[in-house]
């Protein structure tokens, strides 16, 4: 892909908040519950905080319980990379963007139908963009 987004670490931390930094170029993760998007339920698309890459959907997201927000599949295939991340007691998938490789989160394979997968992504890694209502379903909805 030529699309690609690489950038120094200096660079980085000075567009990103702290928290975004932290979490997006040294693999931090932010505490359960605290983050903005783990309780949204609006609909829209889950875009990259470090690039706007578009990586998740409102269609994939459901109630994990673990206090980050969660999704049965990317919005594309495309969209993220996995990568194996040996820890010091357990190998976990890291879940990065595709494009400027910022780190998201984890992905398990205990989540629910239909894919069995649970992306258990950071709050902080993601911007919401919130669905746009288009004229024609509202009126759609309203009957006209
Ligand atoms: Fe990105």
């Amino acid at each position: 892909m030529s699309d690609r987004i690489e950038k120094s670490d200096d660079d980085w931390k000075k567009e990103l908040t702290p928290d975004q930094y932290n979490v997006l170029r040294k693999k931090g993760t932010e505490r359960a519950f605290t983050g903005e998007y783990w309780n949204n339920h609006d609909k829209g698309a889950y875009l990259c905080a470090a690039c706007g890459l578009e990586l998740f959907r409102s269609d994939t997201k459901f109630d994990s319980g673990t206090g980050w927000p969660s999704f049965t599949s990317p919005a594309v295939q495309e969209s993220v990379k996995t990568l194996e991340d040996r820890g010091w007691f357990m190998t976990r998938t890291e879940v990065v963007c595709r494009r400027c490789d910022g780190h998201l989160g984890h992905v398990f394979n205990d989540g629910p139908a239909p894919t069995g997968l649970r992306y258990c992504i950071n709050s902080v890694s993601l911007k919401f963009k919130k669905d746009e209502p288009a004229a024609t379903s509202e009126k759609a909805a309203q009957g006209k």
